[in-house]
């Protein structure tokens, strides 16, 4: 295949633009360097692509398909037609193999923005404890930089991208630069009141909505569809609050789908140039660089190195300490629903609100030492009056007799009486979950694929169970019923599946020994000085809040460092 080269040295290439990609840009063009963007997928169009405003009954069959295939048992939208386009767990000619043992799930987007354009935008900072987990209890790994040293970027992160909540000067929830809070609807005032007699606490949620207009974005007319994409950027994309501006400066030249395959180093281990595939030609074709910044997200920035294969750099790029892969984690999780009667027949209200909680449990038993798991969990909540989803009722048509004016009588006496809780636990990094490149497989691009490795603990299985019993307790304490979903005797076989929550960090870590870390604690690889990474992959741990806060946090961080050193001349 020919290869197509092109003259011009790009002073920075960020490869991938969702919320650690995005942020990289937004700094450093905020900052007056001029960067390249390579990203997969195609451009995104929110007036087009994202779905928030429209009624099933203004799309053909109520979006059975556009001939209802649905009504046949296909579905054309594989994760729904109106949500936004963020991908999926299978992207099409781009797999992913699971080594023979392991059980993993890998969702991937391919779209300006990645992910973050329909995320769920729960927007939690990780606590002192959990940047030193190591000295901590003994497990895991300490990272090479302290709370102190991300809490300034974790303000600018808040600040910049608009998270609610309130200050509650909880250790496990550390407070930020929150927007005004969101009021609680009646089942989560239930469940505050649950909580309340349980002593667990249960506050206002930190969501990346904009409860008041921030940097030019509209504050949230609570239509609660974020889920779908968000017209106004009231909901944080990274795409509409960070790329869109930033291509306004002038100082962002976007290439889009463009599937970066290798980065190629000289003898002074330095990326001078990097390769990808431009999809619609299916041509390889190379830019020349002084930096570059890996964003692809966590797993597709160790797969990029591990494929950027060299005489000097074997084993892929920046990896002697065989590190690149290694300490992949997920978030735990386990979720359980109730009804509760009091929910019964509430008379209609108004309940809008963002699309997501307005309330949530942070972990509350820090100090108690006795448990069978070492670590934490916080609480996601759900239940209300939201607009239902297409076929929300086929449970309930099958329960009830009848039809007409009966059936809907039953469906709207039973309607908001359920509430949900989901816990989101803490997972230690361990030997047996890590990601290599498949020696068989190939994708369309010709590029190797991952292999995944995955093995929970102990630690996260314990855990699963203090969920179940947590979650039964508050629905009992509302007075209702949990599911008939029986704990197995074993909670490995309730546990989610690794990947499954969509949290997957790690595989790239920072460290201040060459020999056991590939980045530095700027995430700046140790044996590459102008290759950084920014988003999940350099984490350490995957402490129970979720994970994105602290990639756009951690890749503000590294590009204030990128941007120094490029003017220090030392990249
Ligand atoms: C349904 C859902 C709900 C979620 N809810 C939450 C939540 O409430 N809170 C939270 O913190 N997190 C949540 N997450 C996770 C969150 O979306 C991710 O943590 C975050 O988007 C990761 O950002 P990233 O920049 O690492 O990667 P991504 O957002 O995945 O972006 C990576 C980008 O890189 C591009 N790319 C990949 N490979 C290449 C390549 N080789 N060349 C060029 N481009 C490439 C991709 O096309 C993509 O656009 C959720 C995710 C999903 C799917
Ligand atoms: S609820 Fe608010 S943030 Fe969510 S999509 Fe509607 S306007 Fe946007």
């Amino acid at each position: 295949m020919q290869i197509q080269r092109s003259p011009q040295v790009h002073d920075v290439v960020v490869i991938g633009s969702g919320a650690g990609g995005g942020t990289v840009v937004k700094v450093l063009t905020d900052m007056g360097i001029n960067v390249t963007l390579l990203e997969a997928g195609p451009m995104l169009n929110p007036n087009k692509d994202f779905k928030e405003h429209m009624w099933p009954g203004d799309v053909i069959h109520r979006t059975a398909g556009e001939h209802g295939e649905v009504y046949f048992g296909k579905s054309p939208y594989p994760f729904g037609y109106f949500l936004a386009p963020n991908g999926f767990w299978e992207v099409p000619g781009e797999p992913y193999t699971v080594a023979p043992g392991s059980e993993f799930k890998w969702f991937r987007s391919r779209i300006m923005g990645g992910r973050t354009n329909h995320y769920g935008r729960i927007s939690l900072r990780f606590s002192d404890y959990d940047f030193k987990a190591r000295s901590f209890d003994g497990l895991g790994n300490d990272w090479p930089i302290s709370y102190d040293e991300m809490s300034p970027y974790y303000d600018k992160a808040e600040e910049f991208i608009g998270v609610t909540g309130t200050r509650e000067g909880l250790r496990t929830a550390p407070d930020g630069k929150f927007l005004p809070p969101l009021p609680p609807r009646v089942h989560e005032t239930l469940i505050q009141k649950a909580c309340g007699k349980l002593n667990i606490p249960c506050i206002p949620s930190r969501m990346a909505m904009l409860t008041k207009s921030v940097h030019g974005r509209a504050a949230c007319h609570y239509c609660g569809q974020c889920g779908r994409g968000c017209k106004t950027a009231s909901a944080f994309s990274s795409s509409q609050a960070m790329i869109f501006p930033a291509m306004k400066t002038g100082r962002l030249n976007v290439i889009t789908g463009a599937m970066a395959r290798e980065l190629i180093a000289d003898s002074s281990s330095k990326v001078t140039e990097v390769s990808y595939v431009e999809k619609a030609t299916r041509t390889e074709k190379r830019i020349r660089c002084r930096s570059v910044v890996v964003a692809a997200s966590a797993c597709e920035s160790a797969r990029l190195l591990l494929n950027s294969k060299s005489g000097r750099f074997s084993n892929g790029l920046a990896n002697s300490s065989g590190m690149v892969g290694r300490n992949l984690t997920d978030t735990v999780g386990y979720s359980l629903g109730g009804q509760v009667p009091a929910l019964m027949n509430v008379p209609r209200h108004n309940s809008d609100g963002i699309g997501g909680m307005h309330v949530y449990v942070p972990w509350w038993e820090l100090e108690k030492k006795n448990k069978d798991f070492p670590r934490g969990y916080h609480i996601e909540v759900g239940g209300g009056f939201g607009m239902p989803g297409l076929g929300s009722f086929r449970g309930d048509c099958e329960r009830h007799e009848g039809y007409g004016n009966a059936l809907k009588d039953n469906i709207r006496e039973n309607y908001g009486s359920y509430v949900g809780f989901a816990g989101r636990g803490e997972m230690i990094p361990n030997e047996y979950s890590y990601c290599e490149i498949d020696p068989q497989q190939v994708d369309q691009w010709g590029i190797p694929v991952l292999r995944f490795h995955f093995r929970w603990s102990e630690h996260e299985i314990n855990m699963v169970r203090h969920m179940h019993q947590t979650f039964t307790n508050i629905i009992e304490a509302m007075g209702g019923k949990a599911a008939a979903k029986p704990m197995p005797d074993r909670s490995a076989k309730a546990v989610s599946l690794g990947g499954e929550i969509i949290h997957e960090a790690g595989a790239v870590c920072m460290g201040d020994d060459p020999k056991t870390s590939v980045l530095n604690r700027y995430c700046q690889a140790h044996e590459v000085k102008n290759l950084f990474v920014a988003d999940a992959a350099p984490f350490l741990g995957n402490p129970d809040k979720n994970v994105t806060l602290s990639i756009v946090a951690l890749a503000w961080r590294t590009a204030e460092y990128l941007s120094e050193e490029m003017k220090k001349g030392n990249v």
